[in-house]
């Protein structure tokens, strides 16, 4: 049976699905879903630190430099949610690594994919991560929390306005018993209120990750960076996507074979992280938050280092801060325990 079989069996027997389980059943199911059997970085998209070292050097050099600001507290740790083959956290430890102090920050890492936690444990096999789990144990001690591109991955619900009230969209079964987009007949009781938009798109887990990050920060300092796309001035509308070999396909096409996306509602993140008390800074984009913290520099040492490798080097940069690529779509935004500093490079 594929995923979408199990699907098709679950609908006919319970209804339709909201969008989010469905979202939630093709990319985290243990027996077919994409990122627990088959995740495709590199195949079915790319992500920036697999486009270029300097991403998460530069990064590192950034956790390194808020940690020293919190106080150097020892021990203290170094979070990546969502690691993906482990590339950034090997570039981040890399450069933090001839940094003095560097050596006080123990690495976790918190990845709900069995296949990416295997890639990541041989990628850092020299710094002995520690594998949390699901995103909702972070630990005792002060962190530096990153994670790129996975906010996009937590399932959201739809919702979509009829003649006047807002209806939930679901997946449910079309005459022919294949998957199709429907809308709950009742009117939903919990639509994003405000949204002066058709459509409207809310993922629940943002609240609970502000939730989890409060409820840390109580006990101890840290911060917490975000890097993804979305945006940041109005609620975002139907943005579900799925990715097959780089190519963009029909969400409901290939369950648990094409990667799901959703763009992030950054101004809902940094109204719920307000809301709870925590420190704010961004978004901002990422192009220039990166360039903040020295991209340009860094490039070019990287070039002088190694002058064979010079046009892929700065093809890689620029892609990374290029307006017209991913510099300004990606946003970057940083949530911290209440009383901190302000973060550089916002
Ligand atoms: N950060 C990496 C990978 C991005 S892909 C990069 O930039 O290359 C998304 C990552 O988030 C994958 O590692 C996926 O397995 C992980 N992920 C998805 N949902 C998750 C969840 N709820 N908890 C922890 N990790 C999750």
């Amino acid at each position: 049976m594929s995923l979408k079989d199990d699907l098709k069996a679950l609908i006919e027997a319970g209804g339709p699905l909201p969008v989010s389980a469905y979202m939630n059943a093709c990319l985290h199911d243990p027996k077919h879903g994409y990122y627990a059997t088959r995740p495709g970085i590199g195949r079915d998209f790319i992500t920036a630190p697999e486009i270029s070292q300097v991403f998460g050097e530069l990064l590192g050099l950034w956790a390194l430099h808020e940690w020293q600001a919190m106080g150097a507290p020892a021990p203290s740790r170094l979070v990546e949610i969502g690691g993906g083959r482990g590339a950034m956290m090997a570039d981040m430890l890399r450069a933090v690594g001839r940094a003095r102090g560097g050596e006080a920050l123990s690495v976790a890492m918190s990845e709900a994919s069995p296949v990416h936690a295997e890639q990541q444990k041989q990628a850092l096999s020299a710094f002995h991560p520690d594998f949390l789990g699901a995103f909702q144990s972070l630990g005792d001690a002060p962190f530096i929390l990153i994670a790129n591109e996975w906010l996009d991955c937590l399932p959201a619900r739809q919702f979509l306005k009829g003649q006047a009230d807002w209806h939930e969209k679901v997946v449910g079964l079309d005459e022919a018993g294949e998957l199709a987009f429907g809308l709950a007949a009742d009117k939903a009781s919990d639509a994003p209120s405000g949204a002066g938009e058709e459509a409207a798109e809310i993922q629940p887990a943002l609240e609970t990750l502000v939730d989890v990050l409060k409820d840390a920060f109580e006990a101890v300092p840290g911060r917490a960076l975000f890097i993804d796309y979305g945006p940041v001035n109005h609620v975002p509308g139907d943005t579900l996507r799925a990715f097959y070999k780089g190519e963009q396909v029909d969400p409901l096409a290939m369950p648990g074979v094409s990667d799901l996306t959703v763009d992030v509602d950054f101004g809902r993140l940094a109204r719920l992280a307000g809301k709870a008390g925590l420190g704010v800074a961004g978004p901002v984009e990422q192009g220039a938050f990166l360039m903040s913290l020295g991209a340009e520099a860094r490039m070019q040492a990287l070039i002088k280092a190694n002058p064979d490798r010079a046009e892929a080097i700065h093809d890689g940069v620029r892609r990374l801060v290029d307006p017209a690529e991913m510099g300004r779509r990606f946003k970057v935004i940083c949530l911290s325990a209440p009383g901190l500093p302000a973060p550089a490079g916002f």
